[in-house]
């Protein structure tokens, strides 16, 4: 089912933003598209938009539930999400409790070190540049944002992680490492935005020993492994398990 929403107002790989009937709401629409590689490689994948809009409203409430401020509002349709309508800043957040992806590509840290304590990086969200890393000192060339909001990102990414974890660990999954995105609200206040699902996150199965069978997310397209969908899908049935419906729009 489609909610009535107004005009197009982004479109992004694996999102669309429509404006809504409230000014400072707007709809997001999760797609079927997965991309990887800056969008070299494309596929759709019936029922992904679904299964991490309801991942990601799930896990918005969670941690709304523990006071960290997010745009999440409610849910309007299976695929879609009312959300508060935020000013992305364009950086993605990065963190990382275990080394693998592009970590152990760059550097000589070993695949599958434990990072304690995390590491938190900052990359600048341009998927012409390829969403270079930035150093401490571009990220302070770029005037993106103050200091005291970089470090009330930073406090809030690490929180976030420190609850994702402790989430995923009564589910049996290992919160390898994860993306994030924030935006300022018309209030001035920081919000996190975007999503948190397998697009956006590395989710190991512990109940599984195999290193490539473990994946629940985006890697198992990224390295062409077959069952992107169940993967996501037993992501949603775990979480569904421990917790009540997301709530709806009314
Ligand atoms: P890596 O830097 O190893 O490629 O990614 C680290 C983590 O951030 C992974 O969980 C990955 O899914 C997420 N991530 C980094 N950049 C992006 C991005 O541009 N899009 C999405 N969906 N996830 C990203």
């Amino acid at each position: 089912m489609k909610p009535k929403h107004g005009q197009l107002l982004y479109q992004g790989k694996a999102k669309r933003i429509f404006q809504s009937d409230f000014d400072d709401q707007v709809l997001v629409e999760f797609k079927n598209d997965a991309t990887a590689f800056n969008a070299l490689k494309h596929q759709e994948f019936e029922d992904k938009g679904r299964i991490n809009c309801q991942i990601s409203a799930h896990l918005f409430e969670m941690l709304e539930s523990q006071g960290v401020p997010n745009h999440y509002l409610s849910l309007a349709a299976d695929c879609w999400m009312v959300v508060e309508r935020v000013r992305i800043i364009p950086l993605e957040v990065v963190i990382r409790n275990i080394a693998t992806g592009s970590l152990c590509r760059e550097t000589p840290i070993k695949q599958g070190d434990e990072l304690l304590p995390p590491l938190l990086d900052f990359y600048y969200k341009d998927d012409q540049m390829g969403d270079p890393l930035l150093s401490e000192a571009r990220l302070e060339k770029l005037e993106l944002l103050s200091e005291k909001d970089r470090l009330e990102i930073e406090r809030i990414a690490f929180r976030v992680n420190l609850l994702l974890q402790s989430f995923f660990e009564k589910l049996d999954l290992t919160l390898v490492d994860f993306k994030l995105e924030f935006g300022i609200n018309n209030q001035g206040q920081i919000l996190l935005a975007d999503e948190i699902s397998p697009d956006t996150c590395r989710i190991w199965d512990k109940r599984i020993r195999d290193s490539k069978e473990r994946i629940l997310d985006k890697d198992r397209f990224r390295q062409d492994l077959g069952g992107v969908i169940n993967a996501y899908g037993e992501v949603l049935k775990r979480i569904q398990g421990v917790s009540s419906t997301p709530r709806i729009c009314s």
